[in-house]
């Protein structure tokens, strides 16, 4: 295709304005998907995706519009998958900033906004769902018209349920969004914005051509390895995988698969080009996301630890923002650290571990990265408890800190502000977005908002706050690990970093939950949490004699025998703990984030 006739352009807004079903819209009115075919979040193609209504992972698809290629990618809203967004904000030249015109500007509307500006892209700002009775397009489109700096007049106002105005968008985007620009005739370059592993065709890699053209069967050079492959395939998405025997040029939008299993040899971020004419530079790819919160994942069977192994390596194709390294733990046996972005992120990739892998798994508390000073001058990184150091030499702890953004009408300043204050904030300041809507700025403990703080947030708010933060260096603070004993020893998966005035909390919480966790043992078991040598909280499993087979009364020798049987079964899923047995259940329920 002529690059002058391509547009590339991805739809970025905050989370349920509308993204995917706007998309859902193009799909239908570009006639790529028939009315038959149509079901709502097409693109939304994981089960997780559609039971939860939330977009997870970028999709581009290729659209026929008006004589002219549209590429679209839409992209997921919620803050722990920003880094999806910018991969494909990299992808395109122009963004449809998509805005709820019954709810107007909300904290991810800035940071996509934020992060489409310093792309350099075109921005076309898009009211949504002005079929709702309570949208309100006029005063939004101000709102909106003052924050890009452009005439109301120049906000596009849609519905993408109804389909109303669509049309017309697409053909703004034709109209405004700058055509791709590229050599045709200089070396192949393409920029690997995304890859997944398909079990029946090994690794598929989504890429975006940048100059040149790469062709079927062509021998192409990923320059970040410098391995070579064949191009068994190419083609483009629309909606479904179409190949293309011409290839893909200059600002194309495709795939391409090269029969390759080893799913380390398509790393997100890489430039492609071929390997008879190698280009000389790479593409500048992506800076690697910084995970923030980390947690300890373990096969509930302990057989299962090689197949978890391949399952993060293949997950990690398809989602480049997790990191993970083994790790051994005396209560569960080998595992894996891992890092993530957010929570959300944590219960989705733990999620797709166990549905796409078919494991079962144990995940330990999270915790952020902490920086421990000892007072010989040493350093340490955190991102275990148990690697916390004991004992009195340590000089100053460090924490990472976020700047926090918070959207909300005026009237609940109060309540925010009493939130963050009670969770260590620091005011940074406050702007009035409109009469009636503020955005508050705070220095936040990363440690202090990924837990349960939106929640609180929400809540306080009758919903209506919404929240964007991103990382803004390390503070010093008074942290202190808490360790949970039984019976004197410590168990390493539930040591926790926490603030000093939050520790008695945290261990008085921690032995109630595990005193009614742990079943009744043959002896008594005291369960403390300790600083240190310092005991903080303590309670007592009392004794008992467990017999299975007083419950049978007379001589059913079968039922005793099977009573028998499932208590040693039973027992294998126990873990030891010195002499104490925990059941696997009392972990996990322990461990859960509730
Ligand atoms: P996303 O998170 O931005 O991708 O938002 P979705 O497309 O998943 O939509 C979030 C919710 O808003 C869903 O319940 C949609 O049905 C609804 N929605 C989306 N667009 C419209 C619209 O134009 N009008 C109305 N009334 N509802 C809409
Ligand atoms: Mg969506």
């Amino acid at each position: 295709t002529d690059p002058a006739l391509i547009r590339n352009f991805c739809i970025i807004a905050h989370i349920d304005h509308g993204k995917s079903t706007l998309a859902d819209r193009m799909l239908q009115i570009t006639g790529v998907v028939d009315d038959r075919a149509m079901r709502a979040q097409y693109l939304d193609r994981m089960d997780i995706e559609r039971e939860r209504g939330i977009t997870i992972k970028s999709q581009a698809v290729r659209l026929p519009w008006d004589d002219h290629v549209l590429n679209m990618i839409d992209t997921p809203g919620h803050v722990d998958f920003t880094y999806e967004v910018s991969r494909s904000l990299q992808a395109c030249e122009g963004a449809i900033l998509l805005v709820d015109a019954a709810q107007g500007i909300e904290a991810q509307t800035l940071a996509n906004l934020y992060l489409a500006m310093n792309a350099d892209l075109h921005i076309i700002p898009v009211l949504n769902k002005i079929d709702l009775p309570a949208a309100q397009p006029e005063k939004f489109a101000e709102e909106l018209a003052g924050l890009i700096g452009c005439d109301p007049s120049d906000v596009l106002k849609v519905s993408g349920k109804t389909g109303e105005g669509v049309r017309e968008l697409l053909d703004h985007v034709v109209a405004t969004v700058p055509a791709p620009v590229g050599d045709a005739d200089a070396a192949a370059r393409a920029l690997i914005f995304d890859s997944v592993y398909d079990t029946y065709r090994g690794v598929v890699t989504y890429v975006r051509v940048v100059d040149g053209h790469l062709g079927k069967r062509e021998r192409i050079l990923m320059m970040s390895t410098d391995a070579t492959h064949e191009t068994l395939e190419i083609g483009v998405i629309s909606p479904e995988p179409k190949p293309a025997d011409l290839g893909l040029g200059v600002g194309e939008v495709g795939y391409l698969i090269t029969g390759v299993k080893d799913v380390r040899q398509s790393r997100v971020g890489d430039t492609v080009t071929s390997a008879a004419k190698p280009a000389g530079d790479m593409l500048a790819g992506y800076e690697h996301p910084k995970p923030m919160v980390f947690s300890g994942l373990y096969p509930i069977d302990g057989d299962e630890y090689p197949e978890l192994r391949e399952a993060l390596d293949k997950l990690q194709l398809n989602d480049a923002a997790l990191v993970y390294e083994p790790e051994t733990s005396a209560a569960l046996g080998f595992g894996f650290r891992v890092g993530f972005l957010g929570l959300l992120h944590m219960e989705i990739v733990r999620e797709r571990l166990e549905r796409e892998f078919g494991l079962s798994l144990i995940s330990t508390a999270p915790n952020v990265i902490y920086r421990v000073v000892m007072e010989d001058g040493k350093e340490l990184t955190v991102t275990n408890p148990s690697e916390f150091p004991t004992g009195g030499k340590i000089a100053q702890v460090f924490e990472p800190v976020t700047k926090s953004t918070i959207l909300a009408p005026s009237e609940f300043i109060g309540a925010i502000m009493e939130i963050c204050q009670g969770r260590r904030g620091q005011l940074l300041g406050m702007d009035y977005l409109s009469e009636d809507r503020v955005e508050i700025r705070y220095t936040l403990p990363l440690g202090e908002i990924i837990f349960d703080f939106f929640d609180q947030l929400k809540s306080r708010t009758r919903g209506y706050a919404s929240l964007d933060y991103e990382p803004a260096g390390e503070q010093e603070s008074d942290l202190v690990k808490v360790d949970i004993l039984l019976q004197g020893e410590p168990v390493d998966a539930f040591s926790a970093i926490v603030h000093k005035d939050k520790a008695y909390a945290y261990g008085v919480d921690m032995a109630k939950k595990l005193r009614e966790l742990i079943p009744r043992q043959q002896f008594e078991v005291p369960i403390q949490a300790a600083i240190g040598a310092r005991v903080i909280a303590r309670e007592n499993i009392r004794a008992i004699r467990k017999d299975v087979l007083a419950k049978c009364y007379g001589g059913d020798i079968s039922r005793k025998r099977k009573l028998l049987e499932k208590q040693k079964e039973g027992k294998k899923r126990m873990k030891m703990v010195g002499r104490v047995e925990v059941p696997q259940e009392a972990f996990v329920a322990a461990l859960s984030t509730d």
